[in-house]
Formats: C-alpha cells, structure tokens, sequence
C-alpha cells in the first residue's frame, strides 16, 4: 500500500476560518492527537515542517545487502550524527572499548541509505550547547518512520518514584489512570509481546509474540531465580495485523528492520502515516500541511491565550497566520519547548507556559549504555539456523532498586538480540580477511 496522501502539498488551509485545533507536528504525539480529535468530530489542522515521504518505496525491505552497493551504508560525503558520535557526545562509558571503534553497521544512529532522507543532516543543521545527542527527523511522521519500535509501559515505580527513593517529584497521574488509554493505542495500533505479570513493566494487550531463538531463550532460563526476566522483545508492530486499518500489513518476517533501525514498508511496524493521519484523513476532520514551519504561537491579547499560529513555507518562504481554538505543540521535546521561548508577547514575555522560567531547563536525555556480546560455546560449528525476521530479539527491564537497594537510584533495562543471521552484526567488527577472518 503506497502512503498516497490526498493532498501533498496540504491542499487548501483556509485562513480565514477559525478551526478547532491546530497541531505542530506530525509525529507520535501529533499523529495521535490528530487521530483522536478527528474521530471526535473537530476540524482539524495539522502543521509538519517535512515533506511527505513514501517510506514504502525507499525502506527497501526485500533487496539483499548485496544489491546495494555499499550494503546500505551511506555515501562517504554524507553526514549524519554516527554511532561512534552519539557515544561520545552522551559522554561514552567507555571510551577505548572496542565497541566505541565500530564505526557502527548501521552506520548513524537512524541512519542508512535507505532512511538518510528521513533523518536531517548534522552537517547541514548543526547544533551547539552541552553535549548530547539529537537526531531529528523533519519529515511527515516524524521520528515514527525510523524508531526502533520498542514499545514499553510505564508504571508507578516510574510515576510516583518519589514515594519510593524520596527523590523528585511524583507525577499527579498514576498507571491505573493511564492503563485504559495504554490498552486502547494497543489495540488501535497493534503491539506483539508476551505477557510476564511484572508490576514494574505492566503487560500490554498483546498480539503474537517474536519467537526466542535458542540462545534467547537460555539466556531466559538462565536467569530464572535471579529476579532477572528476559521477555521477548515488545514491539510496536502489528504480528496479528490490523482489520480496522487499510494501509498497514501484518509483519512477515523480512527481517530487514535494522537496516534503517527501524522503519518499515509494509508498515507492519507503527508509522504516524500509515497508523494514524492516513485514517484521521479518512474522516473527512483532518487538513494536512507538510513544508510547514510553525515559529510562533501567537496569543489572544485580551486573554493571553493561544489564538493559533505563525508558519513559513519552507519552499516559497512565504509567512502565513492561522486561527485556531487550541494550539497542540507536537514539533518533539525540543523543538517545542524551542517554540514555546520563542513564542514571547505581553502577556508571555520569556514565552508562553513559561512562569515559571523552566522550560528550556533540566533536559534530561534517553542515556544509552555500554553493549556487551558472546558467543554460545555449545553453538560453535552446528549447523546454522536463520534466526533473522523478527522486528527485535529481547527485552531485559529493570531489576535495579526494586527489593534491594543499590548505590544509585532507580534502574535501566537492556535491549538485545541473539541467533544467527543472514548479514550477522559480528561480520563488521570482526577484524581480520580471509581465513584470519
Ligand atoms: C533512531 C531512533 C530509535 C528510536 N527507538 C525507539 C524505541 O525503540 N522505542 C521508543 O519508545 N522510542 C524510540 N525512539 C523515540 C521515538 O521515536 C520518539 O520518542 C517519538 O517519535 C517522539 O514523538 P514526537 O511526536 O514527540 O516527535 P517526532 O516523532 O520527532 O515528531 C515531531 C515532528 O514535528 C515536526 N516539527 C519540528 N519542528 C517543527 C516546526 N517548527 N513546525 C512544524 N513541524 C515541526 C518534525 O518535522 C517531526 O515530524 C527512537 C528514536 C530514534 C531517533
């Protein structure tokens, strides 16, 4: 199913008329809020600074490695933020490892051949500042075309976390709150998993699980008794498929995932596209603008409330104003909270939501970890099995400051993966040629 959106240029926004929400931004949060106002009836537009992208035709899932010719590594002159670069910048661990100097089969973090369009360009857009790692992706769907599709649940070891280490603040919601809207995106957007009964990672409404290749699963056994639990990675994608949604497939096993971290064009894997906008456009409610760069929130001088937008045309770079009854900033964390300080008047003069002087302020980054790896002694020189096709190997979710305490506070999980397959992750960083190889 080819993502043929009824109006790629955004059709006619009416600025004359007042609609009932604008949203910036097409991504996960925008997607969604776009699919739920329009079900509901309100006229919606939805502003996306990117250009409508068809993920089915670049993703490529069914060409081998060896019809491109540089195995889907981008060319040489691209430059996008690289692994060995989002390590470094969040301040690796681990600095003369040999991991640090894999210079990474995926070559950028969401980044390859394939997906280089979905990801903007480092080079091109720079940022400064303290260091961290920011990959963004300007285009409709936002980073949902290249996530990496795990799909994990909150629970109140994370919303009330004070009550528990007396650290922070607890959030005013709680999982029981939020537990009935988990089981509805479940649902509406397909998740495959298998259920563990843990309070800690709150099991989903789950379709079929991936299945655990045989080191998978020892690793699995072998931590029974050590209130450790390996579960078969929770993925965003449909495993069962969809009956309600037209434009995504069940997964098929291709097991082409990782060649663009994530991204999928048979969209089995959850896009804000396929998932979402496609269907909110199908009522009718849903106006959608790409090349649509929201800077200001412009206010209601009387009230001091948001009274609707100010965007430019990234092609024409004409400036254009539009009304709307509420404002949805959904440009991702920082381009937001970029918005909101930029978005200064009378009534907001260090920006709108800002009284308290803290947005802007305690960025707190996803930190990312060392990675181990190993061989399973008792597979070595046995007969192959393809254990690829699966949208992710496993999950191991935290089991730090759950009954015992340690010398930090709260915990992180482990993602992973084990099992042969077609065009391994050893075979780049193994060094040698020939039979030393
Ligand atoms: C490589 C990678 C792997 C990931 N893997 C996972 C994973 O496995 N599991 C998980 O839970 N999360 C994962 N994530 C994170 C997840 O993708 C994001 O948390 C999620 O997409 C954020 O949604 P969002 O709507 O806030 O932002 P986005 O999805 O980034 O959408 C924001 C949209 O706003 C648009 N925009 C920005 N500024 C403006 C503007 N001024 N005007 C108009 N439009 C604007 C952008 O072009 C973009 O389309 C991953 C992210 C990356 C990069």
């Amino acid at each position: 199913m080819l993502l043929q959106f009824p109006s790629q240029t955004g059709g006619e926004v009416d600025l004359k008329k007042s609609y009932d929400a604008v949203i910036v931004g097409s991504g996960a949060a925008g997607g969604m809020a776009a699919h739920a106002l329009t079900s509901q009836g309100m006229k919606v537009l939805l502003l996306e600074a990117g250009k409508a992208q068809d993920t089915s035709k670049i993703l490529h899932s069914m060409e081998w490695p060896y019809d491109h010719p540089r195995r889907g590594k981008m060319p040489p002159d691209y430059h996008a933020l690289t692994t060995n670069e989002y390590n470094f910048r969040q301040g690796a661990p681990f600095p003369n490892s040999p991991y640090s100097k894999v210079t990474s089969y995926i070559q950028g973090w969401g980044q390859s051949d394939y997906s280089k369009t979905l990801v903007v360009d480092d080079k091109q857009n720079p940022y400064t500042g303290t260091r961290y790692a920011w990959v963004r992706s300007r285009v409709v769907g936002g980073k949902t075309n290249i996530w990496g599709r795990l799909a994990l649940r909150l629970s109140d070891y994370d919303f009330k976390a004070k009550s528990r280490d007396g650290f922070g603040e607890d959030w005013p919601i709680s999982y029981s709150d939020i537990e009935p809207y988990y089981d509805r995106v479940d649902e509406y957007l397909g998740i495959s998993g298998h259920p563990e009964n843990l309070d800690y990672l709150p099991d989903g409404k789950f379709q079929r699980p991936v299945k655990l290749s045989y080191s998978e699963l020892h690793l699995r056994n072998s931590l029974k008794g050590m209130d450790r639990v390996l579960t078969p990675y929770r993925a965003g994608v449909t495993t069962d498929g969809l009956k309600h949604n037209k434009y995504r497939s069940r997964c098929y096993g291709r097991g082409a995932c990782n060649r663009h971290v994530g991204g999928c064009d048979i969209h089995a894997a959850f896009d804000s596209p396929t998932g979402l906008i496609l269907p909110a456009m199908e009522t009718g409610n849903l106006t959608l603008r790409p090349n649509s760069t929201v800077y200001e929130v412009t206010v209601d001088e009387n009230t001091g409330k948001a009274s609707g937008v100010s965007f430019i045309d990234s092609d024409s770079r004409q400036s254009y104003k539009v009304k709307a009854k509420t404002v949805i900033l959904a440009a991702s964390t920082l381009e937001s909270t970029r918005l909101m300080l930029l978005s200064k008047s009378q009534k907001h003069p260090i920006g709108i939501g800002n009284l308290s002087g803290h947005v802007g302020h305690n960025f707190c980054e996803h930190v990312m970890g060392p990675s181990v790896a190993g061989f399973m002694p008792e597979l070595v020189g046995k007969e192959r099995t393809l254990d690829d096709g699966r949208p992710g190997g496993f999950y191991i979710p935290r089991f730090r400051n759950l009954k015992t305490k340690s010398d930090f506070l709260r915990g992180y999980g482990f993602e992973g993966g084990a099992g042969c397959g077609m065009t391994p992750g050893t075979a780049f960083s193994t060094s040698g040629f020939g039979v030393e190889y």
